[in-house]
């Protein structure tokens, strides 16, 4: 603990009780530091990204640096499963599906290597009708590639077990506690104000509040992030009857990703007995605190382009005439180059301000790794994990913005579409 008085003093303040922060109070719990992680709603509520039943884990990506975040995660959730006594994940295989000159799904298998990540390409229709219980059809032109990395988290199974973990060790939580301002301290490094008039103190700060990041900079630095909220939608669909055993992990049913326009995923049948996830990777720009509950957020047109989707390529296993029989929804914290946002904040904090955020719709399965990362970026200077399995920092940081507003420059385009007006 730091030398200012009491117990309102500590190591390290994560800001934000998602998945992303209570992975790092984790880690900094672990290491023996003490942490306070604060956040403004309940614990595990589900207003924000990493509530509901299933996230997705693959490990085939267009981007070079994803691979190796998403097996360094595999051996953290294979550790944290097994310090907290019960699992958060099941495996399953996963299928990416588009079509065959699609660039992003050529990027993805050229990333895949026997030694790292075995792929099986399938490049006729009745080759893929002999996996899955045939349930996928390859239209003409496309291809599907097979690998045995998949799986389905159960989100607010793993953020808790993650804060629990984070307790064992010492932490402290504070939920209801929204942090409304922050500031270099000069004794302790960081004060952190909050709206019910609270102070706390400590050497670093992780800020990991997703998509309320660009709010919160903006209101404590008056730095603009370039990371906006999108309200979206999982939608839920009736198996057919008689094809829900096949459609199950236990089955060897795969999470999947289908390429190209719509960009589509879906996990197996595993949270809603009968049902499928199946989903458009899309959402509207929304205010994270004003968002509109009542319209049903884009619906109607997500849910007509999803079962197009569904009558092309899975046709007669999944009702589509009646729409999803059930939706979610939640936020994606978009950055313009889908790339995350790691990276010390700067300015007056310099380097006792960790910012994680920008996470795309994608970040889930590789949140281990990110505490793991921020942690050391806090109290090493920098991200020792990400040097030791080959992947640079420099996708992530903030001054990649400087360069281009566009971020990383890509050969192929964003998989997230934008539809519609503030939500
Ligand atoms: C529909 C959907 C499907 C997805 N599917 C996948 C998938 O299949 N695979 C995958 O890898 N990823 C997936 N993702 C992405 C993944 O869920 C997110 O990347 C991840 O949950 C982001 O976590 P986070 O901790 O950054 O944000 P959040 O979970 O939103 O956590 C931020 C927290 O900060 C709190 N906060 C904000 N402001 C303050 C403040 N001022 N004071 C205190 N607390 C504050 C918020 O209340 C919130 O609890 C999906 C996301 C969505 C929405």
């Amino acid at each position: 603990m730091g030398e200012t008085s009491g117990d309102q003093t500590f190591d390290v303040i994560v800001v934000g009780a998602g998945i992303m922060g209570s992975c790092a109070a984790y880690e900094a719990a672990k290491l023996g530091k003490s942490v306070l992680l604060l956040e403004q709603f309940d614990i595990l509520h589900h207003l924000g990204s990493s509530h509901g039943e299933s996230r997705t884990i693959r490990a085939t990506y267009p981007e070079p640096y994803y691979p190796p975040l998403v097996l360094e995660s595999a051996r953290l959730w294979d550790e944290a499963q097994e310090a907290a006594g019960y699992r958060v994940l099941t495996t399953t295989p996963h299928l990416d599906i588009g079509p065959a000159d699609n660039p992003s799904l050529l990027a993805a298998v050229s990333y895949c290597s026997p030694e790292s990540l075995p792929v099986k390409v399938i490049d006729s229709d009745s080759q893929l009708s002999g996996h899955f219980s045939g349930t996928f059809r390859l239209p003409e032109g496309w291809v599907a590639v097979t690998t045995d990395l998949g799986g389905v988290i159960k989100p607010t199974k793993a953020v808790a077990m993650f804060q629990a973990l984070a307790l064992r060790h010492g932490a402290v939580i504070r939920d209801r506690t929204r942090v409304s301002e922050m500031k270099p301290d000069e004794l302790a490094g960081i004060r952190i104000s909050t709206a019910d008039d609270r102070i706390f103190r400590a050497s670093k700060c992780v800020v990991t509040v997703g998509a309320w990041m660009g709010k919160m900079i903006e209101s404590v630095s008056g730095t603009k992030l370039p990371i906006h909220p999108l309200h979206t939608l999982i939608c839920y669909w009736k198996i057919n009857d008689g094809f829900e055993a096949a459609m199950s992990p236990a089955a060897g049913f795969p999470t999947f990703i289908s390429y190209g326009d719509p960009f589509i995923y879906g996990t197996p049948s595993l949270e809603f007995p009968g049902l499928i996830k199946v989903a458009l990777h899309a959402g509207q720009p929304c205010d994270p605190d004003l968002r509109d509950w009542t319209s049903g957020g884009g619906i109607a047109s997500a849910a007509a382009v999803v079962a197009e989707w569904i009558e092309k390529v899975m046709p007669g296993r999944v009702e589509t005439a009646g729409g999803p029989v059930m939706t979610q929804a939640c936020m994606y914290s978009m950055t313009p180059d889908e790339d995350f946002v790691i990276d010390f904040l700067g300015g007056e904090f310099g380097r006792n301000v960790v910012i994680a955020g920008g996470f795309s719709g994608h970040g889930f399965k590789m949140a281990p790794a990110v505490g793991r990362m921020v942690t050391e970026m806090a109290f090493g200077g920098e991200a020792a994990t990400a040097e030791r399995i080959g992947v640079g920092m420099s996708m992530f940081s903030l001054r990649r913005f400087e360069q281009s507003p566009k971020g990383n420059n890509k050969d192929f385009v964003p998989h997230v579409s934008v539809h519609g007006g503030p939500n």
